[in-house]
């Protein structure tokens, strides 16, 4: 993971993990200010390329602007997890969601948050918060209880409720397993090219010798990705089990921004 802390105005990048095949997952993060930004920091934001998914957290106040400094555009964002309903967490949806109007979003954008509290009524404000050209497609996703709120080829999204004087929910991404090829194993029964792609599809090939080698052969198992987003949360039950799902294979960001502000 790569922070620097030497440049805090620019949105930072960090790539998730070596060791996955898959290179286009990374951490954006936008802001890690809480009630009051400051010069160098802007309100939360945090954006997770996970494929060709994009999910947006918390789009505090300011968050467009920030994604445009860090080459984030609208149309890539699939999804908004908005953990609570304070100010720095959500103010910068109406920008957001005008912008994807504004933009012209094609694709239907997904929308979480606490229904508690009369979720659904705040979210609608910020959607309305001003007269706009409303084009885009917004799926609303209050959460009302823990557990799975949507899954997607590329991972499965849990939500539990935290512990704030507010109503709040905490997210975790959870990748399916998988299996890692192995370069060795692959080469020593001859396996390449387009050849590798049919082992991993059809779970087994004969070769060119006749030879019938399984998947499980050339590979082994490779747990799935996770990602946690845990804020403004007293230390609860639900905290730590979102948070340590994920352990060293992926980034929790509730770490990462409490890395950010030492
Ligand atoms: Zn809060």
């Amino acid at each position: 993971m790569r922070i620097s802390r030497s440049s805090p105005p620019r949105p930072e990048q960090c790539v998730l993990a070596e060791s996955v095949p898959v290179s286009n997952r990374e951490l954006v993060v936008l802001g890690t200010a809480s009630q009051a930004p400051t010069r160098t920091r802007n309100h939360n934001g945090y954006f997770l390329r996970w494929d060709d998914e994009g999910v947006l957290f918390d789009p505090g106040e300011g968050t467009q602007r920030q994604m445009l400094l860090a080459g984030v555009t609208a149309t890539q964002v699939n999804r908004i997890c908005v953990s609570h309903f304070h100010g720095d967490h959500c103010l910068g949806l109406p920008g957001v969601v005008q912008r994807m109007s504004l933009d012209g979003v094609a694709h239907e954008v997904s929308v979480c948050f606490p229904a508690d509290g009369d979720g659904v009524a705040i979210f609608r404000n910020l959607r309305y918060a001003t007269l706009y050209h409303d084009r885009v497609t917004i799926r609303e996703n209050p959460v009302t209880s823990g557990g799975v709120i949507a899954k997607t080829k590329a991972f499965r999204l849990a939500a539990r409720k935290l512990d704030h004087p507010v109503p709040t929910v905490g997210y975790r991404l959870t990748e399916p397993d998988g299996r890692r090829m192995l370069r060795e194993r692959l080469a020593a029964k001859g396996i390449e090219g387009p050849d590798v792609g049919r082992v991993q599809r059809d779970g087994r090939i004969t070769t060119r010798t006749g030879e019938t080698v399984r998947l499980q052969d050339v590979s082994a198992p490779r747990p799935g990705q996770k990602f946690a987003f845990v804020m403004d949360t007293r230390l609860c039950d639900a905290a730590f089990e979102l948070a340590l799902a994920v352990r060293n294979k992926a980034v929790s960001a509730y770490q990462q921004v409490m890395d950010l502000q030492f």
